[in-house]
């Protein structure tokens, strides 16, 4: 494997004129792109001309007159057509943990006599803190039962009301069958909410065809909304109005603006929606979405397979010494778009690696982990990544105390 090798394969690369479209940092090789998407070169104009012209001149005219009031509906399509999702069955609202509260509280409701909750030990401990916030308030028997990522599928059973399942597991990469799991927990009854975070923008998902239900994600991570950039959530289209909203807010209300004294929630997947959006961001959003406009996902899975496979096999001829043990162990098909090694002194060595403009990230207690986003990322620079990973391995340079001190955010 020499560099010549690696320009053929950027040359002969069909996404490379996309990177272009992302404001990159001089020296920065960013592979955190599933942490925190990088700035779109579109957005910032999209921001000034909100805040100057929309916000700042034609102020709350704009609500009609630049369609405000239809941003979360336009930006969930944008999203739904990237997920597999039917027409209007995606909305772009709040976070993704307020999004899983919300169809995590309405979907126990529809099956009122069971009441355990399963997830995987795998899933983010976020939404395991969601699921434990919500059982807290309904009391009443409820479980959460807790089993490893791999039992997912025998753990389906029929006392199980709700499964939630994060389809791309962050530390590993392994990824769960959403098409084989779907179809087992039908057959026992069970809903099951699927969290795309580390998917969509990822690779293709198809909730249509894989007979998903219930779905949501973020838009920050690859879909490059910007830090804490709105989150989405899916209902399928047959269970949409048997969705109770447990935040029931006006911009879910049937008609919001007839200021009636009793809750009737809208038909559809927009009585999801609470409160007033938060328009700065997500018009931001609005705009780093129409990257995407003419990026086929199925390229984007294949070159980052191809990237998958040419960083483990860098790191493979490197040779045992740099004690570094690839955790994405997974046949292509159940991996996400990222590659994590564990070494023991993995936090160290991260932070000896970003300050070489490497950018990847630390995941407790011992993961190095690296996104890989095709659309911004060469061939070259995971070459050059893997050089500056051996040279701090090697020279041990990530031995000095300022690369042991641990910031608020890993
Ligand atoms: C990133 C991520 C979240 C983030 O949720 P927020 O509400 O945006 O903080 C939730 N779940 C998973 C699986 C994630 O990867």
């Amino acid at each position: 494997m020499n560099k010549t090798y690696i320009s053929t394969l950027d040359q002969n690369d069909p996404l490379k004129t996309h990177r272009e479209k992302f404001e990159l940092p001089k020296g920065v090789i960013y592979l955190d792109g599933n942490s925190l998407g990088p700035l779109p070169k579109s957005v910032p104009g999209r921001i000034t001309e909100v805040v100057n012209e929309q916000w700042g001149q034609s102020l709350i005219s704009s609500w009609n007159d630049h369609d405000w009031i239809t941003l979360p509906a336009r930006v969930g399509s944008k999203i739904g057509r990237m997920i597999g999702a039917e027409e209007n069955s995606v909305v772009c609202a709040d976070s993704t943990s307020v999004n899983l509260y919300k169809l995590l509280s309405a979907s126990v409701r529809l099956i009122p006599e069971r009441k355990v909750i399963l997830s995987d030990t795998g899933n983010f401990p976020n939404d395991l803190y969601v699921i434990q916030g919500l059982i807290q308030q309904l009391g009443d028997g409820y479980e959460l039962r807790l089993v490893k990522p791999e039992e997912i599928s025998e753990a389906l059973t029929e006392d199980i009301a709700v499964a939630v399942i994060t389809e791309v597991d962050y530390r590993t990469g392994r990824r769960h069958d959403m098409t084989d799991i779907t179809a087992k927990a039908k057959e026992h009854g069970i809903k099951v909410i699927w969290d795309l975070c580390h998917s969509a923008g990822a690779f293709p998902v198809d909730l249509s065809g894989s007979g998903a239900e219930l779905a949501v994600g973020c838009s920050y991570k690859y879909l490059n909304g910007g830090p804490g950039a709105p989150a989405f959530l899916y209902v399928t289209p047959e269970l949409q109005n048997d969705i109770q909203p447990p935040l029931s807010g006006w911009m879910g209300h049937t008609a919001p603006f007839d200021f009636d004294l009793d809750y009737r929630p809208a038909e559809g997947i927009s009585r999801n929606l609470c409160g007033t959006p938060g328009v700065i961001a997500m018009s931001a959003l609005d705009t780093a979405l129409d990257v995407w406009q003419d990026v086929d996902l199925h390229q984007v899975r294949q070159k980052s397979q191809k990237l998958f496979n040419l960083f483990a096999e860098l790191i493979e001829n490197l040779g045992p010494e740099t004690d570094l043990t690839l955790q994405t162990t997974f046949p292509e098909e159940q991996r996400g778009s990222q590659i994590s090694f564990a070494h023991p002194q993995g936090y160290a060595i991260m932070q000896a690696l970003i300050d070489r403009g490497v950018v990847g990230d630390f995941r407790a207690p011992d993961i190095l982990r690296f996104g890989l986003t095709p659309l911004y990322l060469s061939y070259a620079d995971i070459y050059r990544a893997v050089e500056i990973i051996a040279d701090i391995i090697q020279t041990k340079s990530w031995d000095q105390l300022k690369y042991h001190e641990r910031g608020l955010v890993t």
